[in-house]
């Protein structure tokens, strides 16, 4: 270790009690914020609560430097420019909402070298004249939060963040970090690539939170199954998201006659009731919030004790973001999906709106895995942990729905996964999990003609199940790693762990129940 890095880390230590009144860092912290004093571009990736503002809120601090921080959200920014400013540190944004004399005044404090953090959006960032004002300034570090936003592959790709790449060009002396809370494999890749950060430069917090309570149940009677929820808890704090404004409108209505302190939170209200609506939260004035997933972001509420989702959410990565917001006390929280054929009905006729051929094709893939999760019965925690790749936790949490409820035994599909597997492998290993389903069923659909798939040896030997079990099944076999998904274009491959199970050396348990549920329930969806 150099001398400099010595005093840094040292100056940091110092800077985390005297600043901040922390008496250590977290175990994932300490290598991240070491990297980055050492000049090293990196990327973290921890879940929502986790403490990333510190890694670079610490550096930014401990720099003689400029430490530029991107974010997407400006009341995002402006809280933070608050409590860092409560901490006596130098910090300011730069956005078209400042008047034109405190847009002069940070500028002068940026200049002179006073700020030591500035804040802004990627699209401020990259005006040419603010690049010429930071270019006579030392940029010391570059920080670029919610840095999935970067990639196309995650669930909230931002095209000015495609553009980011350019910053690292015009500050190349500056060392870049890069944070996110959700962020596949695919998406890290990308996070990576564009922003230099070499492979040995992740790090990656466990994203298991034990002290969440996670549960999926049949969307039945949504209004009566929230109740029972939310009088679990009673006049404690919760969030109820909900998939359209009108939704949230209309269960905020519902439970106000009812006698809940409850508000509803979406972008379709002004500025001023959002703000008073999520004050009156983070202040216990109201014991609900009834939001879209537009309500959460930057909200530092730790003790939320439930997050109910009264709709199905489009993708596994909001899903976890939003039961992330809590139990960030530490203290146990309870999350339930209600989880209804109906609402994939409605998330597959958006899908089907979309223009951009890619974007459909990802939507598809999201909503894939969000379906295997809420239809598999395994431990949903083990489940979400690998959808993230964290793959080394094989025992189940005994804190989930599944892991205790000993009377969803998984049944035993063997012959079922076996058959779906070597069809897979009989077409070339290049269709997706519709077209396998339709040759097992025996379908005269003339794509399965032409390419003569009628005459394979699993062409018509799937009748027992219905298309849409043969889909759940494909879509377990996926969630349990023994198939992939190729990204463009959907087709099917078998992977090793294919191998055990079509030679007859591993069963393939999971659920019957479900599937046969799939196959009666009376849903547009296809
Ligand atoms: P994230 O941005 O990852 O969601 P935050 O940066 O908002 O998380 O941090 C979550 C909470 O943890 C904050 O209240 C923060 O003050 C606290 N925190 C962060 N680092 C530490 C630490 N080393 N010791 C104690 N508390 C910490
Ligand atoms: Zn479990």
């Amino acid at each position: 270790m150099s001398n400099t890095k010595m005093s840094q880390v040292a100056s940091a230590k110092k800077a985390l009690k005297e600043v901040f009144g922390f008496d250590q860092f977290r175990a994932s912290q300490q290598p991240i914020i070491e990297n980055v004093l050492d000049g090293i571009n990196t990327l973290a990736i921890m879940p929502t609560g986790g403490g990333k503002s510190l890694c670079y809120q610490l550096p930014g601090i401990v720099f003689d430097g400029l430490t530029l921080v991107i974010s997407p959200l400006i009341s995002l920014m402006q809280d933070q420019v608050r409590q860092l400013k409560e901490l006596n540190v130098s910090a300011c944004v730069l956005n078209s909402a400042l008047s034109s004399q405190e847009y002069q005044h940070n500028l002068d404090s940026i200049v002179s070298g006073h700020t030591k953090l500035l804040f802004l959006a990627p699209e401020t960032v990259l005006q040419s004249s603010i690049i010429s004002v930071l270019k006579n300034v030392d940029v010391a570090c570059i920080a670029i939060d919610e840095a999935h936003c970067i990639s196309e592959w995650g669930h909230e790709f931002r095209p000015e963040y495609r553009q980011l790449h350019q910053l690292v060009e015009h500050f190349a002396k500056a060392v870049v970090i890069a944070l996110t809370a959700t962020a596949t494999p695919r998406v890290r890749e990308d996070i990576k690539r564009q922003l230099l950060i070499s492979e040995d430069a992740e790090f990656m917090a466990s994203f298991d939170r034990p002290n969440l309570y996670i549960e999926v149940a049949h969307k039945e009677k949504p209004y009566q199954q929230a109740k029972a929820f939310i009088n679990k808890h009673p006049k404690q704090s919760g969030i109820i998201y909900c998939q359209s404004r009108s939704g949230v409108d209309e269960l905020a209505t519902k439970l106000q006659n009812d006698g809940y302190k409850a508000l509803p939170y979406h972008a379709g209200l002004n500025s001023q009731k959002r703000s008073d609506y999520q004050h009156k939260f983070v202040y216990d004035d109201v014991d609900i919030i009834v939001a879209t997933i537009a309500f959460g972001m930057g909200i530092n509420k730790p003790d939320v004790r439930y997050v109910l989702h009264y709709d199905l959410p489009k993708n596994i990565e909001g899903y976890y973001q939003q039961i992330g917001r809590a139990g960030r006390d530490g203290l146990n929280a309870d999350c339930l999906l209600l989880f209804g054929y109906g609402d994939t009905g409605k998330i597959r006729y958006f899908i089907d709106q979309m223009r951009d051929a890619q974007q459909k094709r990802l939507a598809t893939m999201h909503l894939g895995h969000m379906l295997a999760l809420a239809e598999s019965q395994e431990c949903r925690r083990i489940v979400l942990l690998q959808y993230f790749g964290e793959t080394n936790i094989s025992q189940d949490c005994q804190h989930c729905d599944n892991c205790l409820n000993e009377g969803k035994e998984a049944s035993d599909l063997t012959v079922h996964a076996q058959k779906f597997l070597s069809c897979i492998h009989r077409t070339g290993q290049r269709f997706g999990a519709s077209y396998i389903a339709d040759v097992l069923r025996g379908s005269n659909a003339e794509k399965i003609l032409q390419n003569q798939h009628n005459l394979l040896s699993t062409y018509n030997i799937g009748r027992e199940l219905t298309k849409k079990q043969w889909m759940t099944l494909s879509r377990q076999l996926i969630a349990k790693g023994l198939i992939e998904q190729e990204e463009i274009y959907g087709g099917l491959r078998l992977t090793q762990l294919a191998g055990d199970v079509l030679k007859g050396k591993a069963p393939f348990l999971a659920l019957l129940q479900q599937a046969s549920a799939v196959g009666s329930a009376k849903t547009k969806a296809t």
